[in-house]
């Protein structure tokens, strides 16, 4: 795996792929700086070669050039966080872009304009991004989020570098934390998914049975398999088509000696509202008008032993409807067991959809090994699909 680390990039120019996609508020201040914090390190290293940076990134769903995307609002933050004045060009192609490429200087960083500005981008278009290779030396690409997306500047641009291309040093910290729990990760190992589907989590499933040796589900997922095992549930959310592949994965994981847990009490409510009247009740004993929206104390305890115990553990999807109060206590305590076990050594590695806004909400975000910058590309990866923009660096 070709890393920062097997280039000097002393007098080099560096195109690198960041994923610079951050919240604007209405006056276009950036509300959440994480991923321009995290490719920090990747450009700091550059400069401090004496290389120069060239940063493109995408930013929203533009539909054509709309002012409201524009990467040049972000450059004050992007200086900030790297105490660097930052160029801008306000093109990612052509002239524009070629001119500033041409006088940069070693240890100046610029950044090229919203690259989605290009329908040619997402098209995977390779005359486009024969003209981005045309703005580095080197081809670094440190943008996780995008990297299950096999666009000009993620993945096709890649083939202009065929021996000049690496991860960054973020990219290759997300690849070595999935490897670590999905190949060389300490037994026990186990993964915890929730969230509100089987049916969105369902190749998850089915791939990571060969990797663990507990699996805990939660969340919404819980009761499609408890009444397909003839459990009552209620109202609670319960996919029926979904019933057979859930028997069908409980005798799947025996056959693999993976143990499963599924919780076996619920805080159930007569209405989906934080305030709605709740009780606690076995989870096969859900009258109608009742519904579980989250991990009762029985569950919590017991999946509170299986964390301790575990030295890798994965961690995607919330246990409850974390986003009400009444119903967060479930995922806060799974984070509160997850962090003692990181505490005591465990790996632990967070991500996929929305776990991450729940992890920052409670404030696990630094209690656990490594949470993931990648939302979607979390999942493929967890998914066992190899990332278009990671599989171009490798090729
Ligand atoms: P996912 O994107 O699949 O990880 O699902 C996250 C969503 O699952 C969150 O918005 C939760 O509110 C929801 N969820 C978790 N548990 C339940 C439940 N018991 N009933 C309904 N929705 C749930």
């Amino acid at each position: 795996m070709k890393t920062l680390n097997d280039f000097n990039f002393n007098n080099k120019k560096a195109l690198i792929r960041v994923d610079f996609n951050v919240p604007l508020d209405e006056d276009f201040n950036v509300t959440d700086n994480t991923r321009i914090v995290s490719a920090k390190p990747t450009i700091i290293k550059i400069l401090e070669d004496g290389g120069s940076c060239v940063l493109m990134s995408h930013l929203g769903r533009p539909k054509g050039v709309q002012d409201q995307f524009s990467l040049k609002h972000i450059i004050e933050e992007v200086s900030n966080v790297l105490g660097v004045t930052v160029k801008f060009a306000s093109d990612c192609v052509g002239e524009v872009a070629e001119t500033a490429v041409a006088a940069l200087q070693p240890g100046e960083v610029l950044l090229l304009e919203n690259l989605r500005y290009y329908s040619e981008e997402t098209a995977g278009d390779e005359k486009f991004a024969e003209q981005l290779s045309k703005l580095g030396d080197i081809y670094v690409n440190d943008a996780f989020g995008t990297a299950h997306r096999a666009h000009a500047s993620t993945t096709i641009v890649a083939k202009f570098f065929p021996e000049k291309k690496c991860f960054g040093y973020l990219l290759a910290q997300e690849i070595e934390s999935i490897q670590k729990v999905m190949e060389t990760g300490e037994k026990p190992v186990l993964a915890v998914l929730g969230g509100a589907k089987v049916s969105s989590k369902i190749t998850i499933i089915e791939n990571i049975l060969d990797k663990v040796d507990h699996l805990i589900i939660g969340g919404g997922m819980t009761f499609t398999f408890v009444k397909a095992q003839g459990g009552q549930v209620g109202d609670s959310i319960c996919e029926d088509d979904k019933m057979e592949l859930a028997l069908e994965i409980l005798k799947l994981a025996k056959e693999k000696n993976v143990q499963i847990h599924i919780p076996v009490d619920v805080v159930a409510a007569n209405a989906f509202s934080n305030d709605a009247e709740t009780k606690i009740l076995d989870v096969t004993e859900i009258p109608e008008g009742w519904q579980g929206l989250d991990a009762g104390p029985k569950s919590i305890e017991n999946f509170n032993k299986v964390v301790l115990e575990s030295k890798t553990i994965l961690w995607n999807g919330p246990l409850g409807v974390f986003e009400m109060p009444t119903f967060a206590k479930g995922t806060i305590a799974l984070g509160d067991s997850i962090a003692e076990a990181t505490k005591n050594g465990a790996f632990s590695l967070v991500g996929g959809g929305d776990s991450v806004a729940a992890v920052k909400q409670f404030g696990f975000e630094n209690k656990v090994s490594y949470v993931s910058t990648g939302g979607g590309a979390m999942l493929e990866s967890l998914e066992g699909k190899t990332l278009p923009g990671i599989a171009a660096i490798l090729d």
